[in-house]
């Protein structure tokens, strides 16, 4: 059972193919997160935004000027997301790496501790406020930044395999992996710069499925334990 964690959530949790900002799927997380929250965990959250603006994905275009647009997605749903938990009544505050200070507090890792301990959920938005990064890679930062006991990797599939399940049926399921397995073997667990940082930093790492996060809140076994624990 972890007691602090920083849960990354991917834009694609929170949108359709016809709507990029969904508030049904938006709501359906808040409540995911609340069942973490009701079992007394204290959460950080970095919402993605590559459901409104991936700065990767474009090719023409001056690419720090594009993740700068990510960046201000991922904001649009930290807020929609701080909306949807402040209608569940879990409190809450919205951190930005970027100043916003109509729209939101600034992050300092100092007072997203402070706001964890006081009982609220914590919402990191603008990823690391720097482009060329991924929000998978400021959720590390955040997870250690506020002294997680793991970063919480929640998917659309649920585990890390060794080739992709929908098309290759004798993918491999791995239950634990070890950080050097995930390079070594180039495994999609989460981008590079992530992995190697955790491994630096021994973080923890748990990939599951969204839907499955009351049994994470149970404190079952799920998903993928990425660690340095070698077998
Ligand atoms: N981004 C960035 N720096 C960061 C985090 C995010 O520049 O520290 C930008 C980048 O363009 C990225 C976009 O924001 O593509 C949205 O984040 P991401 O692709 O990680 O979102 P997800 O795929 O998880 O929804």
């Amino acid at each position: 059972m972890y007691r602090r964690v920083l849960l990354k959530i991917s834009g694609e949790a929170l949108s359709t193919a016809e709507r990029p900002v969904c508030f049904e799927k938006i709501e359906k997380t808040a409540l995911d997160v609340k069942k973490l929250y009701d079992a007394g965990m204290q959460i950080g959250i970095v919402t993605g935004g590559g459901n409104i603006m991936r700065g990767r994905d474009t090719v023409a275009q001056d690419r720090s000027r594009m993740d700068n647009m990510g960046m201000l997605a991922t904001a649009i749903n930290a807020l929609a997301l701080q909306d949807c938990l402040i209608r569940l009544g879990v409190p809450s505050v919205v951190m930005s790496a970027v100043p916003m200070h109509r729209f939101c507090d600034e992050f300092t890792a100092r007072g997203a501790v402070e706001a964890l301990e006081n009982g609220k959920v914590v919402l990191f938005a603008a990823g690391s406020g720097c482009p060329y990064f991924s929000t998978d890679t400021a959720a590390t930062l955040r997870a250690l930044e506020i002294k997680a006991d793991a970063l919480l990797l929640a998917k659309n599939v649920d585990a890390v395999y060794s080739a992709d399940p929908k098309k290759d049926p004798n993918a491999k399921r791995y239950s634990h992996l070890t950080y050097r397995k995930v390079l070594e073997d180039q495994l999609q667990a989460t981008d590079l710069t992530a992995i190697t940082l955790c491994r630096e930093q021994g973080m923890p790492i748990l990939v599951f499925a969204l839907k499955e996060i009351e049994r994470v809140a149970a404190g079952e076994a799920v998903g993928t334990r990425i660690d340095g624990t070698e077998e």
